[in-house]
């Protein structure tokens, strides 16, 4: 992938470009705040010859960054700078005149983010969802972001998306034998090497509408939306699900009906229309209710819980996922299940009601044992801090909301509503620590899908999971027990 012309970019008022003869590079200087006086900067370059990835969405490239600050600022910053200047630290002349001195060493795990032609500017929401492990997301100009930890290996990772409504799982908790990693790499590497959802469903919607087949249409449009929205692309999800929508009702398609206005719903809430968008998942829910459809009545509950979370409507949040929960379990839906006990945490935390959080949180945590789930470790630390912290905390919601905040919860609900996200967005990408079945093992699954009538080519739909993702997972299901242990 060629390099973009970075004179192109426009940069943010107070973002310096430093002139460089090389067009290949770019390099920019971010005020920061001052230190007893002295004047702090940040010098952002990308690295000359480093690859350019993209996933056809998002754009990136490795970059490093140092801190530096201005020579001068009184005795006492001179002093200041004497004892924190590296041994072997550089001098800079700022692009407005001044002498910058190098602090700290260079940082190495930064990466230069921008989106494919074609694209719309980034969003944060896509940043969020493209490098969930990211400590810093920061805008430096019209469609132009720093994103910090995160290395260039971790950037050129094909996304894949997430399930919707079970949590991935790994099965190598115990022993991880040199076989197994090789294994694993092996099967990390097919996946790589396969068209991601979104490509998936762009194939089978060109190949639908080449053969005039409105239905196969209806559920490719509800595919290739679903897959944009969990990339973090509501703007580009909009359209596909609205002409989803209209396909599926002209072939009055109940299940999928209500599958796409949950997702519209969804949608829309993260466009910042929450009034439109509770009224489509209050009518995916109904169309589910009249359908009988105990799965898609669940995937609608679940959606519902997580919008009225979001707009801090907790009560009712807590009576979505109490139903959706007793669904799954009635259904045996145990990934499901564990998913709505964590939420019900949240929504308790969220209400202020300490040992009921505790106690769901801790019924969830058993639940994802059960199912030899990778992220036991990391929710019980985060129910612990939860536990020995300010349980009364408020900080701002997540999903939705969270996006247009991206402050880090460190106490409180935040804390489980942070564990929550980080369980569902490492299943987004190759190489997040997740292993992988055989490949012969994920083939089997995948014909199994192939067969049944509750797939849509490239989703499920009683689950609403992408198939290509889940069947790779080791302790994911098939919701009706045709796959999985
Ligand atoms: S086999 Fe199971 S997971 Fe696959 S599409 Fe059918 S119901 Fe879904």
């Amino acid at each position: 992938m060629p390099l973009p012309d970075w004179q192109r970019f426009h940069l943010d008022d107070g973002v310096l470009r430093e002139p460089s003869p090389d067009r290949q590079r770019i390099i920019v200087w971010l005020p920061r705040r001052a230190e007893n006086g002295v004047r702090c900067w940040e010098r952002v370059c990308n690295v000359p010859g480093a690859a350019i990835a993209g996933d056809g969405v998002v754009c990136s490239t490795a970059a490093t960054t140092i801190q530096a600050q201005e020579r001068g600022g009184g005795i006492f910053g001179k002093l200041l700078q004497s004892f924190r200047k590296a041994p072997d630290a550089i001098t800079w002349v700022l692009p407005t005149g001044g002498t910058t001195e190098q602090v700290g060493a260079r940082q190495t795990d930064a990466l230069l983010a921008w989106s494919e032609p074609g694209e719309g500017p980034l969003s944060d929401e896509q940043l969020a969802a493209r490098w969930p492990q990211a400590t810093r997301r920061q805008r430096l100009g019209s469609n132009l972001f720093l994103v910090t930890g995160v290395t260039a290996t971790q950037s050129a990772e094909a996304p894949a998306e997430t399930p919707s409504t079970s949590v991935a799982t790994s099965a190598s908790l115990g022993a991880t034998p040199q076989g197994a990693m090789a294994q694993g790499a092996m099967a990390q590497g097919a996946l790589l090497a396969q068209p991601n959802p979104r490509q998936q469903a762009e194939q089978l919607l060109a190949a639908a509408r080449q053969a005039g087949d409105r239905e196969r249409e209806a559920a490719a449009l509800a595919d290739l939306g679903v897959a944009c929205q969990r990339t973090g692309d509501s703007r580009a999800a909009l359209p596909h699900l609205e002409a989803a929508l209209q396909a599926a009702q002209e072939v009055n398609d109940q299940t999928l009906i209500s599958d796409i206005q949950g997702n519209l719903g969804l949608v829309l809430a993260a466009l910042g229309d929450p009034a439109r968008g509770l009224q489509f998942l209050q009518e995916g829910l109904a169309t589910a209710r009249d359908s009988d459809n105990h799965f898609q009545v669940k995937s609608a509950l679940d959606n519902l819980g997580q919008a009225y979370g979001a707009m801090r409507n907790h009560a009712g949040a807590l009576i979505a996922f109490d139903e959706a929960l007793t669904l799954a379990s009635n259904l045996g839906d145990r990934p499901h299940e564990a998913e709505m006990l964590w939420c019900l945490a949240i929504q308790h935390a969220e209400l202020g009601q300490r040992d009921y959080a505790l106690t769901r949180g801790q019924e969830a945590i058993h639940a994802f044992e059960q199912l030899r789930s990778p992220h036991v470790p990391m929710l019980t630390e985060h129910l612990q801090k939860y536990a020995a912290g300010d349980g009364d905390a408020r900080l701002p919601p997540s999903g939705v909301a969270a996006a247009a905040n991206p402050a880090t919860p460190t106490s409180g609900p935040g804390l489980l509503r942070m564990a929550f996200t980080a369980v569902k967005s490492m299943a987004k990408f190759v190489g997040s620590g997740l292993k992988t079945v055989a490949p012969a093992v994920r083939e089997e699954r995948l014909q199994t899908c192939g067969a049944c009538e509750h797939h849509t080519g490239v989703r499920c739909k009683l689950c609403g999971c992408f198939t290509a993702v889940k069947s790779w997972l080791p302790h994911e299901h098939c919701p009706i027990g045709r796959w999985g242990e």
